[in-house]
This record gives structure tokens, C-alpha cells and sequence, in this order.
């Protein structure tokens, strides 16, 4: 039996490339799915491929390490960029396009418009850590479906903060594409799978597992009906008070559309969190409406190469 090579997908590589491949595609009846990323693919932004695979003729995946939503002191030049493997990933994964443009590609110079999102909702919370974040975001995502015209766009629900822009975004500027928002894969010990987790040693990365296991329990009590913010909070605190090397810089429940903190937690709200190790910054979320249990096994702490394949691309 000969096994079929799987196609290349398209590479692209400017806007104006990727924006006529669009218009031909859209002429020819297709419906597209767009999916951002910054590249150093894994088994989170595979399911995003996937599902975009699943419900659209279309799937064009973008990989730009976006400059202007990184801080000064943030990681941009160590950021990992593995293209090449990316590549053979989306490749399997059946994308039609990939596009990869430079910086100068997206951002010419003479580039003079930024986008901001208004209110609380850009200045909290992440906005709050990382000052300018958000109006970085909002750029190169009004960028990016300018030039796509996708009919769905799809994010990860671990960027909660990203999802609740991208939407007011896509509300106020009527750009009338699906935003589709894909519940968080994460590595078996119950990590949420981050492109930043290759800067995690083994035992940073053990410490790290205090994040799952805080959500994990905040969900089981939410499960049992506890509805006090504080009450789910506490049990969040205590875990991560177990990690040392761990510093918290927040953790809250908000509303999922608005992000507003909420003191009663319900349905439509979720607890986000942030947190540092070893100048890693570390993100994740829990849905509290969403059927979604950071499994923790207790049993071992799995490295990242070690894990077993449960979240396998
Ligand atoms: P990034 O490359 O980090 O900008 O992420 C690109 C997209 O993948 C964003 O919509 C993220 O929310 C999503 N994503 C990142 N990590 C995960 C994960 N563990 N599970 C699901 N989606 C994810």
C-alpha cells in the first residue's frame, strides 16, 4: 500500500497575497476559517486547526510573532520559532494556506494605525501586567481579518482576556466574522499547553502544576455548589501557596464578556489567573459553565517530551 504524500499547504507571505487568495477562494464559493497563532504549534493549536478543518472549506493558519503586543521587557527575540516543523505539522493537519509574513510585510513603514479597545476590559488584568498588550492585539487581529475575510476565526479559550477583546472587537467594528472559541487542551499532568512551556525546567515546570490542581479543586467545589468568589479563590490560593518559586499576580473571577469581577460565581463566569516562575509568565482559565476539569494525575510530574500522548498532535 502506498501511503498519499500530504500536500504542502500554500505559503504566504504578505497581505495583499493573502488577501487575493481570499477573494479567490470567497469567489469561488468557499467558506473560510482563519486561525491566528504565533507559531510553535502544539496539540492546543492543533484543535483549533482541526475544528477550523472540521467546519470550513477553507483553513488558512497565520503564524506572526506579532512585535507590537510584546512588552520591551518581554520575551520577542527569545520567543521559539520553529517553522519548519510547524509547517509539517499544518501540513498533516490538511491547511490549505499558511501565512507567514515579517514584520515589515505586515508593519511597512509609514504604519500609523493602532486599535484600541476601549475601557476596563483592555486594562485589567493582563492589560494591567502588560500595558499596550491589548491595543498590540487588536492591530494585528484587525490586520489579519482585513486582509483573510474569514467567515470564522477561531481562538483558545485559555486567552480568555484575547477572546473577550477579539469579540467587542469584532462586535464594534462590525467585521461580521464567526469568532469560534475552542476549550483549552492541556499536557497530561494537567498544564495547559503554552508555546512559553519550553522555558519551564523539570522542576519549575512541577511547581507550575500547582496551577491546574488550584482550578482543578475550585472546580470540584463549583461542582458541589459552592458559588462564593472568595470561597473559590481560596482554594486557587491554597494550592498555588504550595509552589514557592510560583508568584500569582492575579487571580480572579470575572464575567466571561465583560471581564467585570464577579463576587457570585455562575454559569457564564470563569476564574483567570496569572502567574510567574522563572520569568515565565503563565496564563490559564477555567469555564465554571463550561464541562471542562483540568485533569491532574497525581501520580507523576511528566516533563514536557515525557508526557504521555494525551494531548498528541
Ligand atoms: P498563540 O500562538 O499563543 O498566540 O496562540 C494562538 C491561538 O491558540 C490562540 O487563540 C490561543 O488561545 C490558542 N491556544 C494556545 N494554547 C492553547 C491551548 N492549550 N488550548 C487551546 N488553544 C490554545
Amino acid at each position: 500500500m502506498t501511503s498519499t504524500p500530504t500536500p504542502e499547504p500554500l505559503r504566504l507571505l504578505t497581505p495583499g497575497e493573502l488577501h487575493n487568495y481570499s477573494r479567490s477562494q470567497i469567489a469561488a464559493g468557499r467558506r473560510i476559517g482563519l486561525v491566528p497563532t504565533m507559531g510553535a504549534l502544539h496539540a492546543g493549536h492543533a484543535s483549533l486547526v482541526r475544528r477550523a478543518r472540521d467546519e470550513c472549506d477553507i483553513v488558512i493558519v497565520s503564524i506572526f510573532v506579532n512585535p507590537t503586543q510584546f512588552g520591551a521587557a518581554e520575551d520577542l527575540d527569545r520567543y521559539p520559532r520553529p517553522l519548519a516543523d510547524d509547517m509539517a505539522l499544518l501540513a498533516s493537519l490538511g491547511a490549505d494556506a499558511v501565512f507567514t509574513p515579517d514584520a515589515a510585510a505586515m508593519y511597512p513603514p509609514g504604519s500609523a494605525t493602532t486599535v484600541s479597545v476601549g475601557g476596563t476590559l483592555t486594562t485589567t488584568f493582563e492589560g494591567a501586567l502588560r500595558p499596550g498588550h491589548f491595543d498590540g492585539v487588536a492591530l494585528v487581529v484587525s490586520k489579519l481579518l482585513a486582509a483573510a475575510i474569514p467567515d470564522s476565526v477561531y481562538f483558545g479559550a485559555k486567552d480568555a482576556q484575547q477572546c473577550a477583546v477579539v469579540r467587542r472587537l469584532i462586535t464594534d467594528l462590525n467585521l461580521g466574522c464567526d469568532m469560534v472559541v475552542c476549550p483549552t487542551v492541556r499536557d497530561a499532568d494537567g498544564l495547559a499547553l503554552s508555546s512559553r512551556n519550553v522555558y519551564l525546567d523539570a522542576a519549575s515546570r512541577r511547581q507550575a502544576l500547582a496551577i491546574p490542581r488550584g482550578l482543578a479543586a475550585a472546580h470540584d467545589l463549583f461542582a458541589a455548589g459552592e458559588r462564593q468568589a472568595a470561597v473559590l479563590l481560596a482554594a486557587v490560593r491554597a494550592e498555588l501557596d504550595s509552589s514557592p518559586d510560583l508568584h500569582l499576580d492575579y487571580a480572579v473571577i470575572v464575567d466571561e464578556s465583560t471581564f467585570l469581577e464577579v463576587t457570585e460565581a455562575g454559569l457564564k463566569s470563569q476564574i483567570v489567573l496569572a502567574a510567574r516562575i522563572s520569568d515565565t509568565h503563565l496564563i490559564d482559565v477555567l469555564r465554571l459553565g463550561a464541562d471542562e476539569t483540568p485533569a491532574v494525575r497525581q501520580d507523576s510530574s511528566p516533563v514536557r517530551g515525557e508526557a504521555p500522548d494525551v494531548a498528541g498532535v
